[in-house]
């Protein structure tokens, strides 16, 4: 017998028209790109977005299911594009701006954008490229007025975002069947080309609904959101939905993500809630400790995206009353999986003690299932003494990824993370390491076969293998073992001249050790594992930090 409700389409469009009905008088603050500050309603943001909407098809062409890209900061401009594209039945692209020129050409091409909207600041990146992204119709830059000299190299035309918002809208948002897809967002392989995680409309709308449970995010119409994880980052971890969905504040931070420009944000805007990576609230610790600073209106800040220390939460909580929600999840899930929050019944015991389980990665949020499974795929999710592969499940998790035709899940629908986990008797999952061959530094993944590989290329270098090291600040950075060629003396500048070729700074080895030999296992692939618990805490060990 079938349910006798009304088939309400989860479109996202839906989710900014809730807030300018409701909240129509809420703000928007951003910074932008030349510093000023851009101050909105919800009402004037929506109206500003059915501008674009009309442009999007009317100006520049555009139809269902078109993809348009974006690399752009956390500002006002790029929110409107959001809503505006996904909000058109099109799908919004978030381009990396940190990725290699490379993968840039490859996203571009194989998402086969038709327009990207383009921060001034990034316009050089493409410049190199120009002639070789084949889909790209035109740009749009992120400004009022053009610069004439800014297009020059490019064939394709440029077009100046202010001009799209003109006097034209379209009345309504389109009905969109809520399967259809809305974002893509790249994510990197431990092979190969990044993955193309495609998200449909219904899974973002109800990911934030389910982020935004009481015991997760829990915003409100009180809270004022500051979404620091950049918007090209797995949909911002939702800030930029689940703060309309509940009428709550933004404030956006546009390229300041410095200790001081964060501080600044913060306590003149009475932000309550935010979300980033430890990297920039280890930053920010710091910053208060030595200023003497205090976040007065902060409540609540979300730390994911890698490990973050039982001593960064205690210093939040204890010495500056904001509690800490430590969260894990992954692009292919929208992303959030898990929060580290405490439940009841852990509730009576010693600060200390609950502090173990916030530093662990936490409980599901509703919407995600979990399972651990040996390495026969044999559930073991019960044994809390054993760790294994975390696999996944729900409806904003992927299933296949964009163009692929093999889906990734296996019979009973679980998506493999690539992490490995366990899950205490409470039922809190804690991340113990992980199968992907990648490292992630203050958030941002760095690979260590293409390190490997391009150490390859110095002739004197017979193996190499690429490693996380611990790093306070950055969480991980990456370390390389060298063996040398017979009969050859390796120097370890030499291959970082090699290395820096064709390796961005940010992802360049801190570290060269020539070493005898690499571990390997019988059938001789390299044993990271081995190396890693050798080598871990090399760069604190030798003060190269
Ligand atoms: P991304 O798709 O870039 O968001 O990266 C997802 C991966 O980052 C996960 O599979 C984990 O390996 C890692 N990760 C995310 N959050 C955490 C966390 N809280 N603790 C440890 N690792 C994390």
């Amino acid at each position: 017998m079938l349910g006798l409700m009304q088939n309400w389409q989860l479109n996202v469009s839906k989710v900014i028209q809730y807030a300018q009905q409701n909240y129509g008088s809420q703000q928007i603050i951003s910074q932008n790109y030349d510093d000023h500050i851009t101050q909105l309603s919800y009402k004037e943001v929506e109206k500003r977005m059915r501008c674009l909407a009309w442009s999007l098809r009317n100006v520049l062409g555009l139809e269902r299911g078109d993809v348009v890209a974006t690399m752009a900061w956390n500002n006002i401009r790029h929110f409107e594009i959001w809503y505006a594209v996904m909000g058109s039945d099109m799908v919004c692209h978030t381009v990396n701006p940190r990725l290699f020129k490379d993968q840039i050409r490859y996203i571009i091409n194989h998402a086969q954008d038709k327009y990207i909207f383009i921060e001034r600041s990034f316009i050089p990146i493409l410049k190199t490229l120009a002639h070789e992204l084949a889909t790209l119709k035109g740009i749009i830059v992120l400004t009022k007025d053009l610069d004439p000299t800014e297009s020059d190299g490019f064939t394709i035309p440029f077009f100046c975002y202010e001009d799209l918002i003109g006097e034209q809208s379209i009345d309504e948002w389109p009905e969109i069947d809520e399967n259809n897809a809305c974002a893509l967002c790249y994510t990197s392989g431990t092979t190969g080309n990044p993955k193309g995680v495609c998200f449909s409309q219904r899974a973002l709308v109800l990911h934030a609904m389910a982020v935004n449970g009481g015991n997760f995010y829990g915003l409100t119409h009180n809270d004022t959101v500051l979404p620091v994880v950049p918007m090209f980052h797995a949909n911002a971890w939702s800030n930029i939905f689940s703060a309309p969905m509940c009428g709550a504040k933004l404030v956006l931070p546009d390229r300041h993500l410095d200790p001081q420009s964060l501080y600044t944000l913060i306590n003149s805007y009475q932000v309550t809630f935010s979300a980033g990576v430890p990297t920039v609230w280890l930053a920010l610790l710091d910053y208060l400790n030595t200023h003497n600073g205090q976040l007065k209106t902060m409540t609540r800040i979300v730390i994911g995206g890698s490990a973050c220390a039982a001593s960064t939460i205690e210093a939040y909580e204890k010495q500056y009353n904001i509690k800490i929600l430590h969260a894990w999840g992954m692009t292919e899930m929208s992303p959030i999986g898990t929060v580290s929050t405490i439940k009841p019944e852990l509730q009576n015991k010693p600060y200390q003690e609950q502090l173990q389980f916030k530093a662990k990665q936490g409980i599901p949020i509703f919407t995600v299932e979990m399972k651990i499974t040996d390495e026969n795929g044999i559930n073991i999710t019960d044994d809390s003494t054993h760790s294994g592969h975390l696999m996944v499940r729900g409806p904003a998790i992927v299933a296949t990824y964009f163009k692929q035709d093999t889906p990734v899940i296996d019979d009973d629908n679980y998506f493999k993370t690539g992490d490995i986990a366990i899950i205490d008797e409470a039922g809190y999952m804690q991340i113990r390491d992980r199968t992907k061959d990648l490292i992630k530094s203050g958030g941002e993944w760095i690979s260590s076969i293409e390190l490997e590989n391009t150490a390859l290329f110095h002739p004197g270098v017979a193996e190499a293998a690429a490693i996380a090291a611990d790093h306070p600040k950055w969480g991980e950075r990456p370390i390389l073992l060298v063996v040398a060629e017979k009969e050859c003396i390796l120097d370890d500048k030499d291959i970082l001249t090699t290395l820096k070729d064709h390796i961005v700074k940010w992802q360049l080895p801190d570290a060269i050790i020539v070493v005898d030999e690499l571990p390997h296992t019988a059938t001789g692939k390299l044993q990271k594992t081995v190396l890693r618990e050798k080598y871990q805490m090399y760069l604190i060990d030798n003060n190269l930090i």
